[in-house]
């Protein structure tokens, strides 16, 4: 469903070339421009797709892991919200639709590039529920980089048995199945039943509803999601799974957590995931009620890194503290924690519970649960552990390019949306200087946006609104600018003169100081500010750390 802020995208598209363009034009770096029309099909709300809200998937996939290829189909349910003939289903080559009936009888289809344009029998009725049967098959796409370039991977465990699992963020669903591949509109529930032999087992996302044994050596397993899902977290993973679990008393009451692991690292899953729960007591802690507990929490071990499939959060870190044993912070804090199972879940609460209407905004997914990682910290190791973490990241940031991409065509912002949002997020939790409303704002957010997606200008409103003050310009600067804002300041006269240097028109940050010895909170703005001092033979000032800017002199006295 997910619909509610679709009418005001395109009013929120043009207030961004008002308001987003003039700040554009003041910069080192162009618009990229030369999208094509296959990434317009893919990244825009198409007048085949508008029409039609997802209600409904039964996706049923054949995994054939001699010759790697799959067949099924997709029974896709809508509710009609205008008249409309024509339903865009998206499918990437190799894969093909073979194909497409509704109420048993077949329709015509035309191809382009990605996406299927099918005729339906007659001009659909406002306010009917209406399901299409769509039958595809091929080899898919094999994921080389996964989860960054993803696809299928086919390998095996070092027992030689099978091991087999789908990645496609970025990419897209598209890549493996057919499917309403743009991100504004969530399926409200789906049951997704895979056929694998029956040796080994599927596990997808949600609860597992039953098993199918057949008389041709397979299984069919049948996992049902009762909750809104993007489709790129719809995932298939076939092994040699054991499986072991355990409850969690939360806030929602009580939560299953099921692990699924391959039999060879049963013990060393055992030890690792008891992460889990202190995990889940920071999380909801912080960002409020895990948001699925319909639908359980699975940690399920992959053959690649990892991915934050909701409800079934896929496992690759090698079952070691860090990002594959490694502090990114180089703190030294991101080794107290296994980096893909505390960022990956963080993903439950953004991305999968607050998901962006479009990929461009992607900063909300990756930039809060960069600052998970922080506040996971926070929350068992203290301030200083955060504070630290937060600074380390920052020797990853590029400053290249905007954390925000190009809407409408499919394109991502700069990967800063990880290292920098998060800074940005630890800068406004300055600006809050009050970590009952900085949580109540995480807390807020969760259940305003609650199974929705949004746009970045709401979560933007949201925060000013929270905070009682304009941060336009804030989000302006670390969101669509590529500078780093930079507190002007000099002393002359017994006076201190203060401005925000290399800034958006407006930019208005307060920033906690030292000045001569004491702290306070300046206000400045693009013009200069003074403050008279007492007469003194030298004077230092030095900005509080936790926020993301620069500082200079400019007398250097
Ligand atoms: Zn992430």
């Amino acid at each position: 469903m997910k619909l509610k802020t679709f009418r005001i995208l395109a009013v929120v598209f043009l207030l961004i070339i008002a308001s987003g363009f003039s700040v554009v034009n003041a910069q080192i770096f162009a618009p990229q421009t030369g999208f094509t029309h296959q990434d317009s099909l893919r990244g825009s709300i198409t007048k085949e797709r508008e029409w039609w809200d997802l209600t409904y998937y039964h996706l049923t996939v054949e995994v054939n892991i001699q010759d790697s290829s799959i067949s099924g189909w997709n029974v896709v349910q809508y509710k009609v919200l205008k008249p409309y003939q024509i339903i865009q289903i998206d499918l990437q080559p190799p894969m093909d639709i073979t194909k497409v009936t509704q109420n048993g009888e077949a329709l015509d289809y035309r191809r382009d590039g990605n996406a299927f344009f099918i005729t339906l029998t007659k001009k659909q009725k406002t306010g009917d529920v209406n399901e299409l049967v769509v039958q595809f098959s091929g080899k898919p796409k094999v994921a080389v980089r996964p989860p960054w370039d993803g696809g299928f991977t086919w390998t095996q465990d070092s027992n030689g048995r099978p091991f087999v699992a789908t990645s496609n963020q970025g990419i897209g669903a598209s890549i493996w199945w057919p499917n309403k591949d743009h991100p504004y509109d969530e399926v409200d529930s789906l049951l997704i039943s895979v056929n694998a032999p029956d040796s080994l087992m599927d596990v997808s996302n949600g609860r597992l509803r039953g098993v199918d044994e057949h008389q041709n050596g397979t299984k069919t397993w049948h996992w049902f999601v009762s909750n809104p899902i993007n489709s790129y977290g719809v995932n298939i993973n076939i092994g040699d799974y054991v499986h072991f679990g355990e409850e969690y008393e939360g806030e929602k009451g009580t939560l299953d957590l099921d692990y699924y692991v391959l039999r060879e690292n049963l013990e060393k899953a055992k030890e690792q995931f008891r992460q889990v729960k202190p995990m889940m007591d920071a999380f909801e802690y912080w960002f409020g009620p895990y948001p699925f507990y319909e639908d359980g929490f699975k940690l399920v071990e992959v053959p690649y890194l990892g991915m934050e499939h909701q409800s079934s959060v896929t496992y690759g870190n090698k079952y070691q503290n860090g990002y594959l044993g490694r502090d990114l912070s180089g703190s030294g804090w991101g080794l107290k924690f296994d980096f893909i199972i505390i960022h990956e879940t963080g993903h439950e609460w953004f991305a999968n519970n607050i998901t962006y209407a479009d990929v461009a905004d992607m900063w909300i997914h990756e930039g809060f649960t960069n600052y998970s990682e922080s506040l996971y910290l926070d929350y068992h190791y203290g301030e200083r552990a955060a504070n630290e973490y937060v600074q380390g990241l920052r020797l990853g940031i590029q400053n290249s390019s905007p954390l925000i991409g190009v809407y409408g065509v499919h394109h991502e912002g700069s990967s800063d949306m990880y290292n920098k949002g998060g800074n940005l997020l630890h800068t406004l939790r300055q600006v809050a200087d009050n970590d009952s409303l900085w949580r109540e704002t995480l807390r807020g957010l969760n259940r305003e946006f609650y199974h929705q997606t949004v746009t970045t200008a709401q979560i933007e409103n949201y925060i000013s609104d929270k905070f009682g003050m304009n941060l336009d310009p804030v989000f302006d600067q670390y969101l669509r600018d590529i500078r780093i804002p930079t507190l002007e300041y000099a002393f002359r006269n017994n006076t201190l003169l203060y401005r925000w240097g290399n800034a958006v028109d407006g930019f208005n940050l307060p920033v906690d100081v030292t000045l001569n010895g004491e702290n306070l909170r300046l206000q400045p703005g693009t013009g200069w500010k003074t403050v008279a001092l007492e007469s003194n033979e030298s004077y230092t000032l030095s900005v509080d750390p936790n926020y993301y800017v620069g500082s200079f002199n400019l007398l250097g006295n």
